[in-house]
């Protein structure tokens, strides 16, 4: 039920901004999941419309962005997709990992 708590997470944040910007729909929801954040968008599309059901956020369309793997390479610096677990430039496995655990509402669309 992972999803599940982060789609309710989701509508308090959208909760949060309609009391601060007072409006009366979402449109859109923009999400950036990360390849390895371990959310599964699909997971998220099914729950939302249960989740959001008598909220604002009703109705509204969930959009999942997938932000791809990036790690720099601890030998020789580059920074990119690594290729078969192993820096794309060099071959090194000695790498961080940059970007692809993330998980935030990029945007909200609103009317
Ligand atoms: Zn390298």
């Amino acid at each position: 039920m992972h999803e599940l708590a982060i789609v309710q997470n989701i509508i308090g944040i959208i909760d949060a901004e309609a009391e601060k910007n007072s409006f009366a729909r979402v449109v859109e929801i923009r999400l950036a999941v990360g390849e390895v954040s371990g959310v599964i968008p699909q997971c998220l599309s099914d729950f939302f419309p249960i989740a959001s059901k008598g909220t604002l956020a009703e109705g509204a369309k969930l959009v999942s962005n997938v932000l791809p793997v990036t790690v720099r390479c601890n030998t020789c610096g580059a920074e990119g997709k690594p290729q078969n677990a192993k820096c794309f430039s060099c071959g090194s496995s000695d790498y961080k990992l940059v970007s692809g655990r993330e998980f935030y509402v990029d945007s909200i669309e609103v009317e």
